[in-house]
């Protein structure tokens, strides 16, 4: 969990972020280049020690936004500062160096882990890739490592698809922590498993965060899962950041009509308190056509005319609390 407010040092400052897709134009010549707007002009700062929550519908661009982070896609604009230096002017070496202090952890690790790799191999990659030690100690760095994720010593000669979806995201977890980071992106880390082997993993990721000092951007669509392990909670729609507020606040307080509506169908742990279901009508548009001025405009039920044209700027609208909505102006 975060330390005293008074503690706080910025790890990583994400600014203005854009990430477009091109598509090639419709017509019969292609008619003008088109582009999907996955992350439009995101900010947020990650405090050391922290856990940031990155929540929204499928297809908001809170996945596309880790993922450019850690350079896996290129960004269109904006900077990601960590450590004093922006991540996207680093190439090489420094690149590199980044690359072992931020790790990811995938949805999916099944994917990422090499079918016809035993796990203890897959495991020492990092450490040779990143030249982390000596190749004597790499077999006993991993088993200690694979200890702490609640994985057996045997499990070290075992194959991928020899273990369970929460066996394999403590592979995942283990593959992210033996570069021994200083930043993990979760991304919907938690979203394949079952509902018992969820909690199971966010405790496992909670303990890991204290005894390696980690910071994490946990990215997952289910408020109720992000809100649990969450020390601030950021709101994603069509691309934008709505509203961004320390967890009690958003979840006591939420204040954009976005999040209202993700709040109201998470059912309240104590059952005397009852929120209004609030059901958003429509899909969500497309983020090659977002809708103009507010991009929540077409779905929002306190729509005003000024919502059409003229789109919101993100306002501190209580301590750390921000929001983009006319309904603060
Ligand atoms: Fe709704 Fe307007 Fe606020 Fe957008 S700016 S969330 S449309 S009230």
């Amino acid at each position: 969990m975060l330390q005293a407010e008074t503690e706080k040092k910025v790890l990583l400052e994400v600014q203005g972020l854009k990430k477009y897709f091109p598509v090639k134009g419709l017509g019969m010549f292609g008619g003008t280049q088109q582009y999907v707007k996955a992350v439009d002009d995101v900010s947020f700062t990650l405090y050391e020690g922290e856990t940031f929550g990155l929540v929204g519908e499928s297809g908001c661009g809170k996945s596309t936004t880790g993922r450019t982070i850690m350079r896996l896609t290129e960004p269109t604009e904006g900077k990601a500062v960590y450590r004093n230096v922006d991540i996207f002017g680093q190439s090489g070496k420094q690149l590199r160096k980044t690359r072992e202090e931020i790790q990811m952890v995938f949805q999916d690790p099944y994917s990422s882990l090499n079918p016809r790799k035993r796990i203890g191999s897959t495991l020492q990659e990092p450490l040779i890739v990143h030249k982390l030690g000596q190749r004597k100690d790499h077999t006993e760095r991993v088993m200690d490592i694979m200890q702490k994720v609640g994985l057996q010593l045997d499990h070290f000669y075992r194959f991928p698809h020899e273990f369970s979806g929460g066996q394999r995201q403590r592979i995942g977890l283990a593959r992210a922590l033996i570069a021994n980071p200083k930043l993990i992106i979760c991304d919907e880390p938690v979203s394949a498993l079952d509902v018992s082997i969820q909690s199971q993993i966010v405790n496992l990721l909670q303990r890991m965060q204290k005894e390696f000092n980690l910071t994490y951007l946990f990215i997952a669509h289910d408020i109720s899962v992000v809100r649990h392990i969450s020390d601030r909670i950021g709101v994603m729609y069509l691309g934008k950041m709505v509203e961004t507020a320390p967890t009690d606040n958003l979840i006591g307080k939420p204040l954009h009509p976005y999040t209202q509506a993700l709040l109201s169908a998470v059912p309240m742990p104590n059952p005397r308190i009852k929120r209004e279901r609030i059901t958003l009508k429509g899909e969500i548009p497309s983020p090659l056509n977002p809708p103009s001025g507010c991009v929540f405009h077409t779905r929002c039920p306190f729509v005003m005319d000024k919502c059409k044209t003229v789109q919101p700027l993100n306002k501190e609208v209580g301590q750390d609390h921000f929001v983009a909505c006319h309904l603060y102006d």
